[in-house]
């Protein structure tokens, strides 16, 4: 669509920059509210991801030139576009709010971008919105930054995920605990559907909301359950095995979300908002990071039976439309919720056998796994070196997953007898193997000291840092000369105080 734009640096040409379908706003009437975004007093783009603009159809060009970033920053509503802020409920911590809603984002529009994909444009830190409540609608550059990185991290570490198109500087101020330059994230999904969007539905008189959504995010991200006997048991169906999926990846990983509130958890199974997010250095599976979870409820080691818990609240809005009978609905959505475990577990070993370097079904891979974090959690060894040296061990150096294990040595050398032996009995060509692993446990992660080094220039000023944290993460599985500080854990006492912030 963007093509000739280069030329022609004006508002008319602009706003035609993307080629919007809108099917929220056309099917979802009582699930949003139209609004527009709060004008930026001087707006300056900060970071853009070209490539993805190039999968929207988009001129990378046209995006950087002043028109563009008027239309990115907000303050500009291109022409096909119709903003609305969400509606959407949640349980945050255990705890129902009933209306929650964009509070400071705003969905632009749908695109279908070049692959046919339809993918939601939507700006974060835009002001106030009806579902403002007390907040101020606004972002800091840091936390937007940190969202564009993690979110971009999370993609090239092949987890699924909401994408980062832009950071924009709006040249306004926003008053936190001192007073912060502010920014708006641009955002792109493949919706913005979430467990909350059902409570919400759910909790209005007029149930032909609630089936209007059904409908939709069927026909969106999961067209086979409409043919099912009961489309709304397939979804929960679907959205089970999205969900098993997407924290399978994260616990592989070390990845802590930090906020799994249903209002955090998409129907797509992408992993969507960044706040208080972080990757664990030593294993503990007790680890948080967030300043506001004090219970642990979301560490680490809980993300597997929350996902249950929270797939459990999006049943429960269902029910009328499972069954007219509530206490067969209630039968039926519980048995299929009791099969998440068996769901989650198969692709958690999946993965887990990938990367030991071993076949998806081989019968040794969780038990070689699960032992070799327990040796991890008493030694407190590096979650992501670890797994990234054990290719080495193949290749016949055992020295750098011995510097990581390092104190139960009898039980270490068991462990990598066992390991060596059912790679020798699977007898495969060894060289090959190690590669594979290579390709799954990645080198370089977000390392939070790093990430904090970033956004404290970022912030300031200075994007350098950024772009070269960027650039190492955007190919995390390679090993290159010159970013061994990359790979480095956090330096002596960093990790004792580390915390992280949500909703900044
Ligand atoms: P989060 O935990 O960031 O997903 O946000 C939870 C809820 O708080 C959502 O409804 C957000 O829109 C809202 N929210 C967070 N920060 C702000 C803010 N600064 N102003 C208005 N609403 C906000
Ligand atoms: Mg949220």
């Amino acid at each position: 669509m963007a093509t000739g734009v280069l030329v022609a640096d004006t508002v008319e040409v602009v706003t035609t920059l993307f080629g919007f379908d809108n099917s929220f706003v056309r099917d979802l009437p009582g699930l949003y509210e139209r609004w527009h975004a709060t004008t930026a007093s001087e707006p300056e783009l900060l970071v853009l991801n070209e490539p993805l603009a190039l999968g929207l159809g988009v001129d990378p060009a046209a995006l950087r030139s002043a028109a563009g970033v008027e239309v990115l920053v907000g303050n500009v509503v291109p022409d096909g576009a119709e903003p609305v802020a969400q509606a959407y409920a949640g349980h945050q911590f255990g705890g129902f709010s009933p209306r929650l809603g964009d509070g400071r984002a705003l969905l632009l529009g749908e695109v279908v971008d070049t692959a046919g994909r339809r993918r939601d444009l939507h700006l974060k830190g835009s002001g106030r919105t009806p579902f403002a409540r007390g907040g101020d609608g606004l972002a800091a550059i840091g936390p937007m930054l940190r969202e564009y990185l993690m979110c971009e991290a999370m993609a090239a570490l092949r987890v699924p995920t909401t994408r980062a198109l832009a950071v924009v500087a709006t040249g306004d101020t926003v008053r936190r605990e001192s007073m912060l330059p502010g920014a708006v994230f641009v955002r792109v999904a493949s919706s913005h559907l979430r467990v909350g969007t059902f409570q919400y539905a759910a909790s209005l008189e007029d149930p032909g909301v609630l089936s209007a959504l059904l409908e939709h995010a069927i026909q969106r991200h999961y067209p086979d359950a409409a043919d099912a006997n009961v489309p709304a048991l397939a979804l929960i169906e679907a959205v089970m095995d999205a969900q098993a999926d997407l924290i399978a990846h994260w616990m592989n990983l070390g990845f802590i979300h930090g906020v799994m509130n249903t209002d955090n958890v998409t129907i797509s199974g992408e992993t969507i908002d960044f706040g208080p997010c972080a990757f664990m250095d030593r294993y503990d599976p007790a680890t948080v990071f967030s300043s506001i979870d004090h219970g642990g409820r979301y560490a680490y080691g809980n993300q597997p039976s929350i996902g249950q818990w929270n797939l459990a609240r999006l049943a429960e809005p269902l029910l009328p439309v499972i069954n007219a009978d509530l206490d067969t609905a209630v039968e039926d959505a519980t048995e299929l919720l009791r099969t998440f475990p068996e769901r989650y577990e198969r692709r958690l070993v999946a993965g887990q056998a990938a990367k030991l370097g071993l076949d998806a079904e081989h019968p040794e891979a969780g038990a070689l796994a699960s032992d070799l974090l327990d040796l991890m959690h008493a030694s407190q060894a590096d979650f992501t070196t670890t797994w990234r040296r054990l290719s080495d061990v193949l290749r016949g150096d055992d020295a750098g997953v011995r510097a990581e294990l390092s104190t139960a040595s009898a039980a270490v050398d068991a462990w990598l007898d066992r390991f060596r032996s059912v790679h020798a009995a699977v007898g495969g060509p060894v060289d090959e193997i190690a590669t594979g692993m290579d390709l799954v446990n990645p080198i370089y992660i977000p390392r939070n000291h790093l990430v904090e080094a970033a956004l404290a220039a970022g912030s300031a000023g200075d994007l350098a840092p950024f772009e070269e944290l960027s650039n190492v993460l955007a190919d995390p599985f390679v090993e290159r000369d010159g970013f061994e500080r990359f790979a480095q854990p956090a330096p002596e006492g960093f990790l004792e105080s580390y915390q992280t912030f949500c909703g900044t």
